[in-house]
């Protein structure tokens, strides 16, 4: 399995991705999307964390990252970083118990 790294082949990708027309982030424009790639050492917008965390799909979009072995991006609204150390059953412990009642 490849390495995916670029917003550019998730959106090649999405057609596979039915769970994509749930998302929160799903109405944004295509450039907006970038929100969701910073750089590193940057911070993501609060506002974008807030988008994720009340996304229904949350946990598919989790999945597909660690699926796809993508290393950049947030995806289930957990960074690249995290998603470094942490295994998949750990990053999804994490998403489950942060997620709104
Ligand atoms: S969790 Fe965030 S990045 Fe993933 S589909 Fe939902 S809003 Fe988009």
């Amino acid at each position: 399995m490849g390495i995916s790294n670029s917003l550019d082949e998730l959106i090649e990708r999405s057609p596979d991705l039915p769970w994509l027309d749930r998302a929160s982030c799903g109405e944004l424009e295509l450039h907006q999307l970038d929100l969701f790639f910073v750089e590193a050492g940057r911070t993501i917008a609060s506002s974008t964390v807030s988008l994720c965390k009340k996304c229904p799909v949350r946990r598919e979009c989790l999945d597909h990252a660690y699926q796809h072995d993508i290393v950049s991006g947030y995806f289930g609204g957990i960074s690249p970083g995290r998603r470094r150390v942490l295994s998949h059953a750990q990053a999804l412990a994490e998403l489950l118990g942060d997620s709104p009642a």
